[in-house]
């Protein structure tokens, strides 16, 4: 079956509202009273409560469809975007959730029917996973569903989920979509995994588990069901297309950047980059993040910086990024009203934060290609990665991208002590900026998370 992403959606929604799941709204990227998360990362957030059994609703089977980030924290995507076909700094996680009410076997039931009948697809390309230890979903799969063994795989901390660090957490079992054979990839839990022929498109999590900042894992009240399927990820499957790059929804976003940035090309790893990040900062900005140097808003800050050296790249000669917010809100104004109404607001914050890295930009990019060139290893040192970050705004992980693309890494441990060299100097001088010393721990936090998800999770498309 063929299906636009809006189609989608609405056919998610509408199938588990049959099923007798309340439909709610998309809750905020900023999570409501959570200090344990810096933004909304998943479709269970917003009910963390109910699974904790703090909260009450009336319903106790709901269905959405919500706006996601991961950039930053325990689920980082952000080096991953432009080189993979599947992940995203923003994306839209379609989901159902039972609290207390079905488990396991509706939980699979549910999923198995709704890709199967409703989406209609083929079920020798879907390829399912378990928790090593689950013995009741692997019966419920293998002889309720008759998935075929050659398909199925039994896997240890990747059908392990967690919110984060604490919270709610549980077993796991994935469903796969096979792309095919001309695609380079293996099925999960063999070398190749990270490969993107078999993408893992939903994730039918087992919450039964609260895990405390010691690590202890306590039962939660109620055995509860929390699932996420990415809309760009099954939209790509049913649109027969392999990236979610290539779906409706992307093409759009992707003109108006090759338009934006005076590029011939209407499609390629920078406009990609472009496309995704302008839907990140924008819905961030209608959610009430402003860029700024620590917290959310140096998250938000990176991401444009980000997306602002990628149109350099492509000769961008002014502000562009700032054009794309006409685009989107053409694209997703329907189903986000806010993107329509705050459009003008959104446009300024990120043609303030272009004119302002401007400055500094080519001069930065200018001492970085003089300090490769110079080069004798493969390591840009910790002293240039600092100046650029300190004098040019050049947050590491831009540092990182650029030396990543001539396959050179950057020396974090040489990075992180000279801004500790700087921090001694200040309080020498008897300065205690709290403010800036704050943002700079912040900024080598994150960026060092996201340097080791450079050599781990991220593989070339
Ligand atoms: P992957 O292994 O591909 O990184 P994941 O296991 O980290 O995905 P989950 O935390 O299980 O993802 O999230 C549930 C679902 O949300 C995934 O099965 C996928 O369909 C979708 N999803 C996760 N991360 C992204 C992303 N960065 N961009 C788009 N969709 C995503
Ligand atoms: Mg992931
Ligand atoms: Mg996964
Ligand atoms: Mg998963």
């Amino acid at each position: 079956k063929n299906m636009t992403s809006a189609e989608l959606r609405q056919a998610f929604l509408e199938y588990f509202q049959s099923q007798g799941h309340q439909i709610v709204d998309s809750s905020s990227l900023i999570p409501a009273n959570d200090p344990t998360l810096m933004f909304t990362n998943a479709g269970m957030v917003q009910f963390k409560d109910v699974f904790l059994g703090d909260d009450k609703r009336s319903y106790n089977r709901a269905t959405t469809s919500q706006r996601c980030v991961r950039a930053g924290g325990k689920h980082n995507d952000l080096e991953n975007v432009g080189y993979t076909a599947r992940h995203h700094t923003f994306f839209e996680m379609l989901g159902n959730f039972s609290f207390g009410d079905y488990f396991k076997r509706d939980a699979i039931r549910f999923a198995w029917t709704f890709l199967t009948e409703v989406l209609e697809l083929p079920k020798e390309k879907l390829w399912i996973t378990v928790h090593i230890s689950d013995d009741e979903a692997e019966k419920i799969w293998k002889e309720e569903i008759g998935v075929d063994p050659q398909r199925f795989s039994k896997l240890d901390e990747d059908n392990f989920w967690s919110m984060g660090d604490t919270g709610p957490c549980g077993p796991s079992t994935e469903i796969f979509f096979d792309h095919g054979e001309e695609i380079w990839g293996g099925p999960p839990g063999s070398p190749e995994e990270d490969g993107d022929r078999y993408i893992e498109i939903w994730n039918l999590v087992f919450m039964q588990f609260n895990r405390d900042a010691s690590g202890t894992m306590d039962p939660l009240p109620n055995p509860s069901i929390d699932t996420g399927m990415g809309l760009e990820r099954i939209a790509a499957v049913l649109q027969g297309v392999h990236s979610n790059y290539e779906i409706d929804l992307f093409q759009n976003l992707l003109k108006a950047a090759a338009k934006a940035v005076g590029s011939a090309e209407t499609d390629n790893k920078s406009l990609r980059v472009i496309a995704d990040h302008i839907r990140s900062c924008s819905f961030l900005i209608c959610d009430g993040v402003i860029p700024s140097n620590e917290g959310a808003g140096y998250v938000l800050r990176r991401i444009i910086r980000r997306a602002v050296r990628y149109g350099n790249k492509l000769g961008a000669t002014g502000p562009f990024f700032n054009q794309l917010v006409a685009a989107l809100a053409q694209e997703m104004g329907q189903a986000y009203p806010e993107l329509i109404e705050k459009q003008a607001q959104v446009e300024r914050i990120l043609l303030k934060e272009e004119e302002q890295f401007a400055k500094t930009l080519d001069h930065g990019l200018r001492l970085l290609e003089d300090a490769i060139s110079g080069l004798k290893g493969t390591e840009i040192p910790g002293e240039t990665v600092f100046k650029l970050y300190d004098t040019y705004g050049f947050p590491v992980d831009l540092t990182a991208d650029v030396a990543r693309e001539q396959e050179l890494s950057v020396d974090m441990a040489g990075f992180e002590k000279a801004m500790e060299d700087q921090r001694n100097r200040a309080r020498a001088a008897g300065k205690f900026n709290v403010d800036y010393n704050d943002s700079i721990r912040l900024d080598s936090e994150t960026a060092f998370s996201g340097y080791e998800q450079l050599s781990g999770d991220a593989k070339v498309v």
